[in-house]
């Protein structure tokens, strides 16, 4: 089997934990698999990389925060290469240029275009276990590109897919999908499974297990994943390709946001940009990297499942739910999306939690 295993940055956020990582790689090819690893920077160090970069300047241009924040995840791959080979097992890390991850230009938030993993696929014939930096890229014009914060995931997708893996594991501190973030509510409960609809739904509402080009490129790929937990064996989430069954599947907020005036629209790149009407741009912060005049903190909180906005007694169980918070909110056909203060979203997630998942009837 070949399996590709990606690991967050709190599963690397010190050299005990990477070791421990290098034990469990060193496990899962002692069972006589081929692994391919893909890192994540350790710990914090992209929020520490950036926020060096503001001391600066407030308006650092793109290429070059790319430069600077495709280096966390390079420090993860070489010292993780370091403690397999400790260990006795080969391996050999490559950047995502050298693993060949093709982007296009838009920097800081640059999608995947094409992989072509000939190194990557030379380790494994080697028997090495090959360790690839997330988060990163080359585009055709032969700069370092980064693929939006969370985008490691990605990583491990489109190299499961070009590589032909029979699994995909996207490994982290948490054990799974969760039917609303644990830390916020709860209540919450773990999900056995789900398909990559519902996962990509909940992606794209700003739930943080999974990175939404990720989840898109799986569904594209029919590609299962599965969400477990680094340092404990308690099952975890399948992801598979397939119908979604009609269900309001989870909670997602999303905190991050920041409302504006629409002239901003042609000032910010596209990949930000989450929704634009008469009344402004809904904008992710999170890849914005700029200092912009207008900008108003928002959340919005979404209801995910198959038919959540197209069947009006769903839509209307959705709305009562909400209750007072409700004020402005759009449907779509996977999920209920409210607007709110960023004060409140985690009183509405709550609400809309109890309301429609903790109930026996729901
Ligand atoms: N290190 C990057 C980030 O913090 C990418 C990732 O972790 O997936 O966003
Ligand atoms: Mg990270």
């Amino acid at each position: 089997m070949l399996l590709v295993q990606k690991y967050g940055g709190s599963s690397v956020s010190d050299v005990e934990r990477l070791r421990k990582v290098a034990a469990r790689v060193a496990r899962a090819r002692g069972r006589g698999d081929s692994v391919v690893v893909v890192v994540s920077a350790m710990g914090n160090t992209t929020n520490e990389l950036l926020a060096l970069a503001r001391t600066v300047t407030q308006s650092p241009g793109r290429r070059e925060l790319d430069m600077l924040i495709s280096v966390g995840e390079r420090v993860s791959m070489a010292l993780l290469a370091m403690a397999l080979q400790e260990l006795g097992v080969p391996a050999r890390s490559f950047t995502g240029s050298q693993s060949g991850i093709i982007t296009d230009t838009s920097h800081a938030s640059a999608r995947v275009v094409e992989v072509r993993p000939d190194r990557v696929r030379e380790a494994i014939a080697r028997g090495e276990v090959a360790i690839v930096a997330g988060f990163q890229g080359v585009s055709r014009e032969r700069e370092v590109t980064t693929l939006g914060r969370g985008g490691s995931d990605t990583t491990a997708v489109v190299l499961a897919a070009a590589l032909q893996a029979d699994e995909c594991e996207i490994c982290s501190d948490v054990d799974g999908v969760y039917s609303a973030d644990p830390r916020a509510v709860p209540a919450a409960v773990r999900l056995d499974t789900m398909t990559l609809d519902e996962a990509l739904a909940l992606a794209q509402n700003g739930a943080k297990v999974l990175y939404d080009e990720a989840v898109a490129w799986a569904r594209r790929e029919g590609i299962t994943l599965r969400a477990s937990a680094t340092f404990s064996d308690t099952g975890g989430t399948r992801i598979h390709p397939g119908a979604a069954p009609p269900r309001i599947v989870a909670i997602a907020a999303d905190t991050q946001l920041a409302r504006g005036p629409l002239a901003l629209l042609d000032k910010l790149p596209a990949p930000c940009v989450r929704a634009a009407g008469p009344d402004g741009v809904l904008l992710d912060r999170r890849n914005l990297h700029a200092e912009l005049p207008g900008l108003i903190p928002a959340a919005t909180v979404a209801v995910v499942g198959a038919r959540a906005g197209s069947d009006p007694t769903v839509l209307l169980r959705i709305l009562n739910a909400a209750g007072p918070d409700a004020t402005r909110w759009r449907a779509a056909a996977d999920a209920v999306v409210f607007e709110v203060d960023p004060a409140r979203a985690a009183r509405l997630e709550r609400a809309l939690h109890a309301g429609l998942l903790e109930c026996p009837s729901a």
